[in-house]
């Protein structure tokens, strides 16, 4: 198959070849054979890392390496049981590592995995979304402006098809591809015009082509390695994490090494001294930190799916609890996308159209009368035009049940017989692909009885000039009873611009100024009642007349009247908007509609508050950028803006020290996305260019995700400073027990195994339930954290320090109290290290509770997180079987505890909480007395 010269072949020859046809593409016993026969359109995997390598690699670490060294010299000098039971250890260590590697890996693939590309494909004559990746030779695609080609094509219909292929050629000036066969043998892939590639992009117009070749078959599979997405997934904190941890390994080391300095300069055993030392070095150094880090964003970004919330970038998660400003498009995002027509207006008459929803039934009534079309030339004229410039598809499905109604058997018959009694079941759902603005006209039309099918055998489309944002209309051109006529459809406003005429009375009158002045007036009326508003045209062309120009072509136009529908907001939307009031972040409405409709639907929603301001895009381009910057922080609506200014809208507001969040769904919208500090793509209406600039997808389109997302980033952000918190004061107070010990010239507290014992069991699974604990409550009522806010922020640092200081006085504390007793027996040493090792790891397991609240431990339930309750009763479990248990003895070197020693290890494991407890309320009285509000997170980042 690959040697065949798919451009030289007619569309006819090609689909023969394929054994394909054009309207009903393949069925789906046929698509699967070939993907038996061809495999999955997929570009073969860069290399990953293999489960084995993985796994090793956690035992690549330089003080793992020092350990097992030790360990080993140790096993020969006959501490046989030492030596096993640390070997043990790091083995239990390596596993957890790669446990928590390679679910972080496995979470970041499947990411990648969801953000894999759609492909609209006709199977079975219908037209469905289908993954990219099932597409086969023979499979018949339609791609519009935006999509991204799911596999090499050969066009059969193009209409101002325009493709970049500078992913393959290197050319960037898009080609204007053909569906005309190509006589020439060989040829570059840039003269190949009417060929499509995998991976090039439409950046213009609508087209239908034959899949030829898939997976790495294609041109883009020859050179499969130069695509691999490389883009690295590790967030800013991650790279500040790693450069801490470099900082931490010093600083442990450091302190290692004085401790050992100072035990041996006291009289401790060197071996002994090394091996503690060596232990005291691994469990302080918080080697699981990246990992537990990318879990915890790894599984907000889990529950962010859940909440329709797809991430493509993981630093996003970070920067998502950041935003302060939320610049959102309108339709679709905070309005529901459900037009109807309701009004409308033809030559200075008011009409009105009933029905709901997507279901062709209704009137269109004038002063309560209702319209025939036969009667009415106007109207006619307006539901033509309506129909026919217009690419959506209506359609009418049933409930599945009734849908074997069409068969025969035991369910059919039950089918049609519920279809005979007429039940409320039997209605048929209507749905609309397509565009939902040509939807709302595509069912007025049918109102009235007059489709795109009653009309086919009249009207015959000849061109299409698409509607993109920028021009804001959309016309085709129909050959009609030997004649050719301009049908167009937009924005009111940039309508009328190209008319020369206006159908007033039944007749073509010209368009005065004063007539003109009326359809505006109408427009403005029904904007203000945030009715959407689309304006109607059409002239004849001449015979002499070229169709390819459309500026030429989409003028001198016959104004015929505006059609008003409403897109009601979503109900959500509006208490999403009032909780990122209360969360400090300010959302903006970006739209091309009109000034009106988007003043009224913002005002329903709350969007503006009082003095608030509205800009359109012609006032917005008459500001340069100082004076833009002057007045942003006071608009919260744009109206009539084309994509190119929203990148202007984020760069200003960026300068202004806001990090900003901007969705966008089309083509042009995605240097904005791109530029934004997140950039949000539509999952629904979105193209693939807009989805692959953007950092986050809404999979539901909708503006109440963008709020739940910036929640989860928030949350996800407060996880990791919690089990920073929890594993560095916890690892500050081990070391510190050993550094004073050996300072004050007292025997070890610890022994080597029970150091290495609290590092992997308190440790491991406590600091990850940390990651995954429910948000505080008023976590959506602080403003956003500033961007570059150092993570140990907000007296993090100091409750690390402070509570590692306490714990590891505390502990040894309840060492010296029970060595002490009797300084001179081996025995009382044995339980006063027991004592030290107990209240070591009852301190961690209580303050592990402390550090799910930003203030104590008393300001939030204990139970609630389930996971963290489960892994401190595991470890308690574990500590006692380590005291308890007679064979764990003396590989721990333990003894059981007294009612005395419990006493003291109680009282001293629970005073670093109850210390920091009583001072955090104190000083929450105070802060209260003052009259001061919450703590609020700064506001601005670049200031900082
Ligand atoms: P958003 O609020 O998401 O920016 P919008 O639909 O208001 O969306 P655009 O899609 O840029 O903004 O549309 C701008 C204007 O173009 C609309 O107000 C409408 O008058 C007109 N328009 C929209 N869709 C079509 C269409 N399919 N054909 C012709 N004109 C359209």
């Amino acid at each position: 198959m690959d040697q065949t010269k798919w451009h030289q072949l007619t569309a006819n020859d090609l689909l023969h070849a394929l054994g394909v046809h054009a309207e009903q593409g393949l069925s789906e016993e046929d698509a699967a054979a070939r993907q038996e026969r061809y495999g999955r359109n997929e570009l073969s995997e860069g290399k990953r890392v293999s489960p084995l390598a993985l796994f090793f690699n956690q035992f690549k670490d330089f003080m793992v390496l020092v350990l097992a060294g030790a360990t080993l010299v140790s096993g020969m000098l006959g501490e046989y049981l030492d030596a096993i039971t640390i070997i043990a250890i790091i083995l239990l260590n390596g596993v957890l590592g790669f446990v928590q590697e390679f679910r972080a890996e496995r979470s970041l693939r499947a990411l990648k995995q969801l953000s894999a590309p759609m492909a609209k494909v006709v199977r079975s004559g219908k037209l469905c979304h289908i993954n990219a990746h099932e597409l086969v030779p023979g499979d018949v695609v339609l791609m519009e402006s935006g999509d991204r080609l799911p596999a090499d094509i050969r066009w059969i219909s193009t209409s101002s098809c325009y493709v970049e292929e500078s992913a393959l050629t290197g050319e960037s000036v898009p080609v204007n591809k053909h569906h005309q066969a190509i006589k020439q043998d060989e040829l570059p892939l840039g003269d190949l015009k009417n060929i499509g590639f995998m991976g090039t992009m439409m950046t213009r117009g609508t087209g239908k082509g034959v899949v030829i070749r898939t997976g790495m078959d294609t041109e883009m599979g020859k050179i499969a390695h130069m695509i691999e997405n490389t883009e690295s997934m590790d967030t800013p904190l991650q790279h500040r994490l790693e450069q801490l941890g470099k900082i931490l390994i010093i600083v442990a080391l450091a302190l290692t090494v004085m401790v050992v300095v100072a035990g041996i300069l006291h009289g401790q055993p060197a071996m002994g001294m090394f091996l503690a030392g060596v232990s005291l070095a691994v469990a302080a150094i918080p080697e699981g930190l990246p990992a537990i880090v990318t879990i915890a964003l790894a599984l907000g970004v889990q529950r962010m799916i859940k909440r329709k919330a797809i991430v493509r970038k993981l630093p996003s998660v970070e920067t998502l609890g950041c935003a302060s400003v939320i610049c959102s498009d309108k339709t679709g995002t905070l309005t529901q996308n459900k037009m109807t027509v309701t009004r409308l207006w033809m030559g200075g008459r008011a009409l009105e159209v009933s029905g709901e929803g997507f279901e062709p039934t209704g009137q269109v009534t004038e002063e309560g009368k209702p319209l025939d079309l036969k009667n009415d030339q106007a109207l006619r004229r307006f539901l033509q035009i309506s129909a026919l410039c217009n690419n959506a598809v209506l359609s009418e499905s049933y409930p599945s049940e009734l849908r074997s109604a069409k068969g025969s058997g035991k369910q059919a018959k039950k089918a049609k017989e519920v279809k005979k009694q007429g039940s409320e079941e039997l209605k048929p759902v209507w749905d609309i692909k397509g565009d939902p603005t040509e939807g709302a006209l595509l069912v007025l039309a049918a109102k009235l009885g007059m489709t795109p099918q009653t009309l086919a055998g009249m009207y015959a489309r000849m061109e299409e000039y698409p509607f993109d944002s920028e021009r804001k209309r959309m016309s085709v051109i129909v050959t009609h009873q030997g004649g050719r006529n301009v049908l167009a459809k937009g924005a009111p406003d940039v309508l009328l611009n190209r008319c020369s005429y206006i159908l007033w009375d039944g007749k073509v009158v010209p368009l005065t100024a004063g007539l003109k002045q009326k359809a505006l007036a109408a427009n403005e009326a029904m904007a203000k009642q945030a009715l959407r508003v689309l304006g109607l045209a059409y002239r004849e062309l001449k015979a002499s007349e070229p169709a390819a120009q459309e500026s030429a072509v989409e003028s001198q136009l016959i104004f015929v009247g505006l059609a008003g529908m409403i897109d009601p907001p979503r109900r959500e939307a509006r208490d999403a908007i009032a909780v990122c009031r209360r969360a400090g972040i300010k959302t903006v409405m970006i739209t091309g509609d009109h000034q009106l409709t988007a003043e009224a639907i913002a005002h329903q929603l709350g969007i503006i508050p009082h003095g608030g301001q509205t800009v359109n895009g012609v006032q917005l381009a008459q500001m340069d950028d100082d004076a833009l910057d002057k007045v942003i922080d006071n608009i919260y609506v744009y109206a009539r803006v084309s994509p190119e200014h929203k990148l202007r809208i984020v760069k200003s507001l960026q300068r202004k020290g806001h990090v900003v969040a901007m969705t966008g769904d089309g083509v042009n919208d995605a240097p904005a996305i791109k530029a934004a500090d997140i950039g949000i793509a539509m999952g629904i209406t979105g193209t693939d260019v807009s989805k692959e600039a953007s950092a986050l997808i809404l999979s539901d389109d909708n503006f109440a995700t963008i709020v739940a997302a910036i929640e989860e980033g928030r949350g996800i952000y407060e996880n990791i400073r919690k089990f920073i918190r929890y594993l560095l004061a916890s690892n500050v107070g081990e070391i510190l027990v050993m550094f004073f010990a050996m300072m004050l010239g007292l025997p070890l507290p610890l022994v080597p195994i029970q150091i290495l014992w609290v590092n992997l069991v308190t440790d491991g699974l406590p600091a990850m339930a940390l990651g995954v604990d429910q948000p505080e409550k008023d976590l959506m009522e602080h403003r956003p954290r500033a961007a570059k806010e150092n993570i140990f922020a907000r007296r993090l640092g100091w409750k690390i320090i402070s509570r590692g200081l306490l714990i590891g006085v505390c502990t040894l504390i309840a060492f010296w109290l029970t060595w002490s007793v009797d300084p001179n027996s081996a025995g009382q040493l044995t339980k006063a290290q027991s004592v030290a090792f107990a209240t070591l790891v009852m301190a961690q397991l209580i303050h592990v509770f402390d550090c799910r609240s930003s203030r104590s431990i008393f300001h939030r339930n204990m139970f609630q997180n389930r996971y963290l309750v489960l892994s401190v009763a595991s470890s308690l479990l574990l500590l006692l079987a380590v005291l308890y248990v007679e064979p764990l003895q003396p590989i721990f070197k333990t003894v059981p505890l007294h009612f005395r020693d419990w006493a003291i290890t109680f009282v001293m494991a629970g005073i670093p909480t109850f210390l920091m407890g009583i001072g955090s309320v104190l000083s929450g009285q105070r802060s209260g007395k003052s009259g001061g509000a919450k703590p609020a997170y700064t506001s601005n980042r670049r200031a900082a």
